[in-house]
């Protein structure tokens, strides 16, 4: 992890050269884009580990930048906001951040989370056999042809087998791919109820609630967790 290349994206030479610094004192290489375009060019020719992402930027803002990488990458995003702003737009928008850090920042802080969010996407790639079949993250096995799920709570315990809907399979399904990303309710929408192009958000609330009910009766308390402002995302045992 520690030979991990991050992109920074930040037009503020000050900002910039203190995450620089901190990111290389702690054993990180960085490269950094000035604005959004050059943020995109740089993420294609060099395939950084982590995009530590401004939105305030010139000439493409960092949710525009975020919108395209999401068309085509799964590259982990920490998104940087200034105080106070921005929060909505980051849940209203169908967009996928893996973290977001608030300015100002204590640089140590966000350090941290990226370390934080580089070990999460490691650890909880998912894992797909030759066959396309099964999906595997954790102590979740999810089978893609029965349309069954099954879960080990502990190592060593024998794996339970989850009673869903076609809905909850399939929320949990989209969500085990990409085991790290907290996902917007618009995004689950969009995946999940694709038949419903009318249903609110709510009614994905509705489905993930029991979704979770039916995870914690299975024992995994707190695996399907709720970021507040954002959306979802799996927390795995
Ligand atoms: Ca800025």
């Amino acid at each position: 992890m520690n030979n991990a290349l991050i992109l920074i994206v930040e037009d503020e030479p000050q900002i910039a050269e203190i995450l620089e610094a901190y990111l290389a004192r702690d054993g990180f290489r960085t490269v950094t884009a000035r604005d959004g375009e050059t943020a995109l060019q740089h993420h294609a020719r060099l395939s950084p580990d982590l995009l530590l992402l401004d939105v305030k930027l010139p000439r493409l803002d960092g949710f525009a930048v975020l919108a395209r990488l999401r068309a085509h990458s799964d590259t982990p995003v920490i998104m940087v906001t200034a105080l106070g702003e921005d929060l909505d737009r980051l849940a209203s928008l169908r967009i996928g951040a893996d973290d977001h850090v608030v300015k100002p920042f204590n640089p140590l802080e966000v350090v941290a989370r990226v370390r934080a969010v580089l070990r999460r996407t490691l650890t909880s790639a998912a894992q797909v056999d030759s066959a396309g079949r099964c999906l595997r993250v954790d102590g979740l096995e999810v089978d893609l042809v029965s349309h069954t799920a099954r879960l080990m709570v502990a190592d060593g315990a024998r794996p339970a087998p989850l009673d869903l809907t076609l809905t909850e399979f399939r929320l949990l399904a989209h969500m085990a791919r990409h085991a790290s990303r907290v996902f917007t309710r618009g995004e689950l929408q969009d995946a999940c109820l694709p038949e419903d192009g009318d249903a609110l958000e709510r009614t994905v609330d509705s489905h993930l609630s029991k979704l979770r009910r039916k995870l914690e009766t299975a024992g995994a308390t707190g695996f399907l967790e709720s970021v507040r402002g954002v959306g979802y995302r799996l927390r795995l045992p």
